[in-house]
């Protein structure tokens, strides 16, 4: 996990064997130094793919999107986009009222993303696969990974914080649709939540309960 720097969304990486899945981008500012990092850290090596996905469409999740998959190529790493479907066809048509980069005085270069995943659908990386899990409400788009194994995560994007969920008032946000998402979310087991910006949910069921109170 990189805590995102400035307005960045926090951006992770998850690798399995020659392949790596990084969650979220950030703006853009800063995706260099988040791969500097990386590659000085050494978790770069050896690997052949890597699949980009966005929790959603907004500016400050995607916004790197394009430098981060030129940064790979340049080591020679194969990149494919992923996203849930809404989340894909935004991103594909740089849709500024969805994706707010002029609220960032940016203009977000729009491209092709290769994976379009549905609710239930999974993403492969080397031998581990993820669940997507379509829960919108932050945006229509939004979408949580589930992994799980040892540790049981949840990339929980801006749809559910360390005691808060993501704000439902910008376009095609719905307090209605975020209620009965963070009640599918209730029934995984989770032993570390992973969110787009802020700290680490280690109390799962703790935290759903909590925000609960005031949605
Ligand atoms: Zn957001």
């Amino acid at each position: 996990m990189l805590k995102g720097l400035g307005w960045d969304s926090n951006v992770y990486l998850f690798r399995s064997g020659k392949e790596a899945l990084v969650i979220d981008t950030g703006t853009g500012k800063n995706a260099e130094r988040y791969f500097s990092l990386w590659l000085g850290e050494g978790y770069l090596r050896g690997l052949k793919h890597v699949i980009i996905f966005n929790t959603h469409e907004h500016f400050d999740h995607v916004g790197g999107n394009l430098v981060m998959k030129r940064l790979f190529e340049r080591l020679g790493v194969n990149v494919l986009f992923a996203a849930q479907r809404i989340t894909a066809e935004v991103i594909e048509k740089a849709k500024s009222s969805v994706i707010l980069d002029y609220a960032y005085g940016k203009r977000f270069e729009g491209h092709n993303v290769d994976i379009k995943l549905e609710d239930g659908d999974y993403l492969k990386i080397g031998k581990r696969k993820l669940l997507l899990i379509h829960t919108p409400g932050h945006t229509a788009g939004s979408s949580c990974l589930y992994l799980e194994g040892k540790n049981r995560l949840m990339f929980t994007g801006d749809t559910l914080f360390k005691g808060t969920v993501g704000r439902t008032d910008l376009p095609t946000g719905s307090r209605k649709e975020l209620r009965k998402s963070i009640e599918k979310l209730a029934d995984f087991e989770v032993d570390f939540g992973l969110p787009g910006h802020g700290w680490i949910i280690k109390d799962w069921c703790g935290n759903i309960e909590a925000v609960r109170r005031f949605l």
